[in-house]
């Protein structure tokens, strides 16, 4: 038997570079004084605990309130500008880490807004990224997440559909379709048109989306595969459904502790994959349990 690491899950740069910045701070900031983070800094609740201990405290945008000339970092999802606002009228020092693909969004977004289209995310409504995106065009923008939901689409106006960074790519090309057969003026706008080093024909970040095709290949090699992540991560429910596409015996896990016996009776090979969200720390610990657990395992060596 053998279990092994999948050497491309972990961390995209968007989430390491979040990270990095976090921690720079907090080594810079060394006198006693907090860093606060605007939300959980990344969907896994392990990752949260260890930078926690390093002095990363998360609060609420209602904290944010309460607070005064203190440091407070923006995550990789972004923020709408009224939170910008709020924290320039309070002296908050922002230490804005949003991913800079995000970014780009938000400013394209932004651009067509201005420019007078309808805006149409393809999304989830109350997801953070998608609240910074719906904020630059003052609340404006029609996010949908399936093609029944297009109903509220305008379809007399001019449009242009842009995707959240993480959402699936063949719903979004279904609804893609959908439009361009209704919509006289459409927009579908992508990285490619933004000349950045994706070239994608959407706004969906290859960080997600490249790793489909390794991420089938890896568990289809695997008699079952364990899928580490935060419940709360969006990039890890779409790299589950892949993973359980592939391989029908894959379990979602956030931690070693939720690992169960009977899923391993009779198994040959284990794979271990994860979200852009799931540090591989988490996955070699889950690797570790499993040797524990499991002595007659033998545990296959991975690089990194
Ligand atoms: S998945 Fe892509 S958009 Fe999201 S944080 Fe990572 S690099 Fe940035």
């Amino acid at each position: 038997m053998k279990v092994t690491v999948d050497e491309s899950a972990g961390f995209c740069w968007g989430v390491i570079r979040t990270i990095d910045i976090a921690e720079t701070e907090l080594k810079s900031s060394g006198n006693g004084k907090s860093l606060y983070v605007l939300g959980d800094i990344i969907h896994n609740p392990m990752e949260i605990e260890r930078l926690k201990k390093e002095g990363l405290q998360t609060i609420t945008h209602h904290q944010l309130q309460n607070l005064h000339g203190e440091k407070v970092l923006v995550r990789a999802h972004g923020e709408p500008p009224s939170t910008f606002e709020t924290a320039k009228q309070l002296g908050i020092n922002i230490v804005d880490a949003t991913c800079p693909v995000v970014r780009k969004v938000q400013e394209r977004i932004r651009k067509f807004y201005d420019s007078g289209y309808q805006v149409v995310i393809y999304g989830k409504i109350d997801h953070a990224e998608v609240i910074g995106l719906v904020g630059q065009t003052n609340g404006e923008a029609i996010v949908i997440k399936s093609l029944e939901e297009i109903e509220k689409v305008d379809l007399n106006k001019k449009t242009v559909l842009f995707s959240q960074t993480t959402m699936d790519k063949q719903t979004f090309y279904r609804l893609k379709e959908e439009f361009q057969k209704k919509i006289k003026e459409l927009i579908v706008d992508s990285f490619e048109q933004q000349a950045m080093e994706f070239h994608a024909k959407d706004t969906i970040c290859g960080q997600v989306f490249g790793r489909d095709k390794k991420l089938q290949e890896f568990a289809k090699k695997n008699d079952i595969m364990i899928f580490v992540a935060g419940k709360s991560s969006s990039n890890g429910k779409v790299l589950y459904n892949i993973c359980k596409n592939a391989n029908a015996r894959t379990y979602f896990v956030e931690n070693e502790h939720q690992l169960l016996p009977d899923w391993f009776d009779g198994v040959e090979s284990i794979g271990i994959s994860g979200a852009t969200s799931t540090p591989q720390w988490v996955m070699q610990q889950v690797k570790l349990e499993i040797e524990n657990r499991f002595s007659e395992v033998e545990v296959k060596e991975t690089t990194f």
